[in-house]
């Protein structure tokens, strides 16, 4: 059997969200522990530069993560590699269980997991997802040195992942389903200047298609959502990036959630419908969804759940 360690208030998730309630738990004594899960840093590990983060004009995102990381662990957060496989709130103190083996028991929960990326749920992509098929450019991109790519989708996501492929790609088609982007205007301004990127508005991903031995793409039959016509595009890589869905694994059927899985909390507040878990970030945020956003949202979290801590002391 594996360890138990107790915990006044156990944070779950290593995102903006998770570090700064890390930060601001040790400051308020409550010597938190924070389980990193598989992805330590959360999202912004999986991009490049950072152009939105108040102080820092330009800020590659896995170092900026870094950063918070250490912020954390020197106010006193407990930074633990493992990952939460199970967590029961049904009573308190509250039980995570870790895939380490670890059993963590709480006074309260800070839910910090953040979002991933959507899938399109075609066969054909999920047949070549890590043959050419990837939600992850800054991960991928290398792969396509001089190569034909297509990138699906319009908010900034698909727009950042388009610019970020054109240091390998020889041609980058974005592929969105209006003629609108959803991402910020300075972001379409650097896409509509870029030479390599074609925009192929009104069409939709029918099929990936291409070989078998070895498993690769070699193209991408494309709809157009007016007229049902169907164009083919040869090409080596397919970025999917239609969006994330929030981690809500843990707790979908303990929490209350809406607008499609994001864990609701009362008004100007990280309050869940458990008394004594707050939810913080990308796991609760359905409107704005950055790492600002999701930091103050760990603030909140931390600060909030002190005062819970405090009122059942009393
Ligand atoms: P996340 O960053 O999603 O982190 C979630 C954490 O939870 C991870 O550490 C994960 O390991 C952990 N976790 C999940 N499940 C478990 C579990 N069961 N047990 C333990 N841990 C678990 N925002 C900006 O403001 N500026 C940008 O430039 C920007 N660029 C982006 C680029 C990309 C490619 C993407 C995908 C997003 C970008 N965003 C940007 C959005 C930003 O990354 C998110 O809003 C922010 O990271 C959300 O923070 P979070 O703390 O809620 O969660
Ligand atoms: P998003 O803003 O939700 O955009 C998703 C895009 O994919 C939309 O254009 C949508 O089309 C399209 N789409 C969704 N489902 C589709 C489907 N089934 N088929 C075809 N297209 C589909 O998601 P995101 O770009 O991943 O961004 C998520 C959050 O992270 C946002 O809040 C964003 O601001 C933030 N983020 C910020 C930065 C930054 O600050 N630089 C960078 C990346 C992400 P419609 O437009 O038609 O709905």
């Amino acid at each position: 059997m594996g360890d138990t360690k107790h915990t006044k208030l156990l944070i779950i998730g290593s995102g903006p969200a998770g570090y700064t309630a890390g930060v601001y738990g040790s400051r308020a004594m409550l010597e938190p522990i924070l389980v990193q899960g598989i992805q330590p840093g959360g999202q912004l590990t999986i991009t490049t530069e950072v152009e939105n983060w108040p102080s820092r004009q330009e800020v590659q995102g896995p170092d900026l993560m870094i950063e918070m990381e250490e912020h954390a662990r020197a106010a006193g957060t407990e930074i633990i590699s493992d990952h939460i496989s199970d967590l029961d709130l049904s009573k308190r103190p509250f039980t995570a269980k870790g895939e380490t083996g670890t059993t963590y028991t709480a006074d309260a929960v800070i839910l910090a997991t953040g979002a991933q990326a959507k899938w399109l749920g075609m066969p054909s992509e999920e047949k070549f997802k890590g043959f050419g098929v990837s939600a992850c450019a800054t991960c991928d991109g290398f792969f396509y040195r001089g190569q034909e790519i297509v990138v699906i989708g319009g908010g900034n996501s698909a727009v950042e992942e388009a610019l970020f492929l054109t240091n390998f790609a020889s041609k980058v088609t974005l592929i969105h389903r209006r003629d609108e982007l959803r991402a910020e205007k300075i972001l379409i301004n650097r896409l509509m200047k870029n030479e390599k990127i074609e925009p192929l508005w009104f069409h939709e991903l029918d099929e990936v298609y291409g070989g078998e031995s070895p498993l690769g793409v070699e193209g991408v039959k494309v709809k157009n959502v007016k007229t049902g016509e169907i164009t083919d595009i040869p090409c080596k890589g397919v970025f999917i990036a239609i969006g994330h869905a929030p981690s809500n694994e843990l707790v979908k059927d303990t929490l209350e959630t809406h607008m499609g899985g994001y864990v609701v909390t009362k008004p100007d507040s990280t309050e869940t419908s458990i008394p004594g878990v707050f939810a913080a970030g990308d796991i609760t945020d359905y409107k704005y969804r950055q790492a600002i956003t999701s930091a103050g949202m760990g603030c909140m979290a931390a600060l909030e759940a002190e005062r819970f801590l405090a009122e059942q002391k009393a």
